[in-house]
């Protein structure tokens, strides 16, 4: 079996004020930058990515043919030319490589770009109408992935990630790759039963290693057969703001009826759960009293600066936490990862060891708020190059540019600060122990993740308190939040 095999991913956050440019597909970031060809293999086989396990899986049962995979860090909405032009270069490789079996496609599942809200459905539009729509299309998708009728409807099965951490990515390939081969030693495409939900979940409510989601997850389908049925949840994405977001189910069986039966089982479970999404998430000064109350303890008390992500689409910049973490004076605290190309740039020049005064982060949060005025001392230095060794992103070398740990010169706090000249995401602890901060050494670490942080650093953790202080990827919803959103859906 021929099978061809390309990504494309984006999360796309409405409320980012940097929208996402086709460089930003190019460059490595925290995740490799564009790759073809051949050295796909060298770069993925051995990565938890989604294409890596469908690499795993083909090397076994394909004559795989790698075209393109490229992902950009979340932002704002995808400018145009990027879409169609790495749109074009998927659909150009692939139609070189026919005739061809069978298609894996490597989605996130909420890209939006300028034109299209449904970037996916697009693309696989776009698809179809190049290929036709005989052969069959296997596509994995992200946990955060806002399904749509649109882009159920043009794929011939759907995998999504069943775990936020996102430990299991690859096998969400893996799993794409089991049921392709099915369809096509069969010649047989499954029946697909597609339900949405009428409300929408906040991140931190989303992780399943905790209830309610753990459970939901558990009731999922393990064997990789349309026979006996394959079913996904997706929790969807809020701050992509579009008409069809939220959570779904996708339900595939060779059986209609039992595939029907199987999403309105879950569905139900969905609509029981709701309530249960209820973590509770606390305003800045809130929060740091609570972790002041608490500790210091053995292990650190982590503050999760959950709105403030750039995994999530934000700009990683913001400075309300450790502003009020410097107010109170908190003792042997680590912060990071704070974005701001100049502050590394100016550490970088004067070297380790030298002193000097700036204003630190929020270079994005518009005109009227400053960011953080302080004297720092250069700790340590780093040109950004270093393995992952957490449980979601091993396998995978960082390369995220020059970066630099910093200690606040301060009368009373005693806090250490990594700044990143890239926007990235603290979800391992390399990212600190990298540059010399050792996490587990620390009574407090505000750390800028909603939930991935928790793979690697939940094992350290004594206590975790989510945090609500300004960023662009909303964890609190409130009426009128989101103006493209589809009419009736509930807001938790
Ligand atoms: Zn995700």
């Amino acid at each position: 079996m021929k099978i061809a095999v390309a990504g494309f991913q984006h999360e796309t956050n409405r409320f980012s004020p940097v929208q996402t440019s086709c460089q930003d597909f190019v460059q490595e970031d925290g995740w490799p930058g564009l790759t073809q060809g051949r050295k796909l293999w060298d770069v993925f086989l051995e990565a938890n990515i989604p294409l890596g396990g469908f690499l795993q899986y083909a090397k076994q049962h394909f004559d795989a043919v790698p075209i393109l995979w490229a992902s950009a860090e979340p932002a704002g909405l995808v400018h145009d030319d990027a879409f169609d032009q790495i749109t074009d270069m998927i659909l150009e490789g692939l139609q070189a490589a026919m005739p061809l079996d069978g298609i894996y496609l490597d989605l996130h599942g909420a890209m939006v770009c300028q034109s299209y809200e449904d970037g996916e459905g697009e693309f696989l539009r776009r698809l179809r109408n190049r290929l036709g729509n005989e052969i069959p299309i296997a596509v994995s998708l992200d946990l955060h992935a806002n399904v749509t009728p649109e882009s159920v409807a043009l794929a011939d099965v759907m995998t999504i990630y069943r775990t936020y951490p996102h430990i299991d990515m690859a096998d969400t390939g893996y799993r794409a790759g089991a049921l392709l081969r099915q369809i096509i030693a069969t010649g047989q495409k499954p029946h697909c039963a597609f339900r949405q939900l009428p409300f929408l979940i906040p991140l931190p409510d989303q992780c399943t290693n905790l209830e309610p989601a753990r459970t939901l997850y558990e009731k999922l389908p393990l064997e990789h057969d349309l026979e006996t049925g394959s079913a996904d949840i997706a929790l969807g994405f809020p701050a992509s703001d579009i008409a069809q977001m939220g959570p779904a189910i996708v339900a595939y069986d060779y059986s209609k009826k039992n595939a029907r039966q199987r999403a309105d089982q879950l569905e139900q479970a969905l609509l029981d759960a709701e309530s249960s999404f209820n973590m509770p998430i606390y305003r800045t000064k809130e929060a740091v009293r609570l972790a002041l109350q608490r500790g210091p303890q053995k292990r650190p008390i982590i503050l999760a600066d959950a709105q403030d992500v750039s995994g999530a689409g934000s700009m990683s910049d913001s400075t309300e936490l450790l502003e009020e973490l410097a107010r109170v004076g908190i003792r042997n605290c680590a912060v990071g990862a704070i974005y701001d190309k100049e502050v590394v740039k100016i550490a970088h020049s004067l070297g380790v060891g030298a002193e000097f005064s700036c204003e630190l982060g929020d270079n994005f949060s518009g005109p009227e708020q400053a960011g953080f005025q302080g004297r720092f001392r250069v700790v340590a230095l780093s040109d950004g190059m270093f393995e992952y060794h957490g449980e979601m992103m091993s396998g995978i070398t960082a390369k995220i540019g020059p970066t630099a740990a910093l200690e606040l010169v301060h009368d009373t706090a005693e806090i250490q600060i990594v700044v990143t000249s890239e926007r990235i995401q603290l979800l391992d602890q390399a990212i600190m122990s990298h540059i010399g901060i050792k996490p587990e050494e620390k009574s407090y670490l505000a750390i800028k993740s909603v939930v991935h942080f928790r793979a690697d650093f939940d094992s350290i953790a004594d206590e975790i308190i989510i945090v609500e202080a300004r960023g662009f990827s909303p964890c609190r919803f409130r009426e009128g939040l989101f103006p493209h959103l589809r009419k009736g859906v509930r807001l938790l």
